[in-house]
């Protein structure tokens, strides 16, 4: 019966996987409907209608890629000047970012006579560092206030999005970078192929190309699914990632596994045929995962039902602190937190607001739930009972920032991957 009912509901039109071509099919998981997560509400427009968009992840059964559909255009979310994240805001963030800057100079000898470029350069939060070392620089970022606040580190930025057209532009120009690097832009690309084969066209000779991005080992081993949303399109296992890279003939020497975004990869890439020996992690990353079944269907059917799972357990425990009068509030403003938030369907019925540094989201609401954000300094004046921290992934950070609500009894709240009160 169940099966039936299933067969019986309205199946979206097939489309094809965005780095092979082959057709979507398999669902990997339905998150239902919800804004774009950086579009937050200024107060002003807080009696307007916001668009929502269908949010469902699909495994490709070729080459194993998670995706979303290509349904909005990267315009409409960073076009307008509303792009609200700034990297810059997160601590334990820019001490990663220093370490990267110190190991990957150290190994790679880059100098003053070297040439770092940046993609998705944000802020200018990373080429900061090698800036202060001298290095020449360039970031490359689609959001123009981002890249005005870059110029205010002596970060030169250049406003457009990467591709092959970019690509081919600054090679004209003679700025081929012997170090190419881009963190958490390979998920929210979405014209994949385009953006790899620019990397290829881009990079010096005897360049190393590094990215970070989630891993979708952990995604799916810990029930990450807020940090699925719209501006994410790709979900990366290493097999698959580097198959990407391979197929435009870019071998990947390197991988390291890092615990930040709830943890990531760091890939190294080089011309196929350029001097990089391969390490043995990377053996024993592709082993580590064949042995998960990465490349097998079943991999991937249990996690639609653990993310179901998870959203009753945080409704569980909101409710339960409801009925009990008790005040829950929120702490930060990550795009995560919107996929939660909207998926889980909760709003100020169980949130009264959240916090967040970032005075560029400040008194605006979260998209969809409509929560109100303000700055931390709320949480000393209305003492919240519980206190959910949305970026969960920076929980220890927070936890320690926020000591002091110890002081009238508050607790932290965790969402992922299964709702946990720290006493
Ligand atoms: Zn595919």
């Amino acid at each position: 019966m169940t099966g039936e009912n299933q067969k019986s509901q309205p199946q979206r039109a097939a489309s094809s996987c965005r780095f092979c071509g082959a057709a979507l099919s398999t669902s990997f998981v339905d998150l239902g409907s919800s804004p774009l997560c950086q579009k937050h509400v200024p107060l002003h427009k807080a009696q307007e209608a916001e668009p929502f968009f269908p949010l469902h992840a699909f495994v490709c059964t070729e080459c194993w890629l998670v995706q979303l559909d290509e349904f909005v255009v990267p315009s409409e979310i960073f076009g307008d000047g509303e792009y609200a994240y700034f990297a810059s805001y997160s601590e334990s963030w820019l001490a990663h970012a220093r370490r990267y800057v110190d190991a990957v100079s150290e190994r790679f000898g880059l100098d003053r006579k070297s040439f770092v470029v940046e993609i998705a350069s944000n802020d200018g939060y990373l080429l900061q560092n090698f800036v202060k070392r001298g290095v020449p620089v360039l970031g490359i970022e689609p959001a123009s206030n981002c890249a005005a606040a870059a110029l205010e580190k002596g970060v030169q930025s250049r406003v457009c999005f990467f591709g092959s057209e970019t690509a081919k532009q600054l090679v004209k120009e003679g700025k081929r970078p012997d170090l190419l690097l881009g963190n958490n832009v390979l998920a929210h690309v979405p014209d994949l192929n385009d953006f790899v084969s620019g990397m290829k066209i881009l990079l010096a000779d005897t360049g190393v190309i590094t990215m970070e991005f989630p891993h979708l080992v952990r995604l799916i081993a810990e029930n990450q699914f807020d940090t699925i949303y719209h501006e994410h399109f790709s979900y990366f296992s290493f097999s698959t990632v580097r198959r990407v890279f391979a197929k435009h003939g870019i071998v990947l020497f390197d991988v390291e596994e890092l615990p930040t975004h709830g943890g990531s990869l760091r890939i190294y890439g080089c011309h196929e045929g350029a001097a990089h020996a391969t390490t043995e992690r990377v053996g024993a990353l592709l082993a580590k995962e064949a042995a998960l079944g990465v490349e097998t269907p079943e991999y991937y059917a249990a996690f639609s039902e653990n993310v179901r799972e998870t959203k009753r357990r945080l409704l569980e425990f909101l409710i339960q602190a409801k009925r009990q009068g008790k005040t829950v509030v929120g702490y930060g403003a990550p795009g995560k937190g919107n996929t939660l938030l909207n998926y889980c369907g909760i709003r100020r019925d169980f949130v009264d607001y959240t916090v967040d540094k970032s005075p560029h989201k400040q008194n605006n609401l979260l998209p969809g739930s409509r929560i109100p954000v303000y700055a931390p300094e709320k949480i000393f004046e209305t003492k919240p009972d519980y206190i959910l921290i949305l970026p969960w992934n920076l929980r220890e950070e927070i936890m320690s920032q926020m000591a002091a609500v110890r002081k009238w009894g508050a607790k932290f709240v965790v969402p992922i991957p299964s709702a946990k009160v720290y006493e």
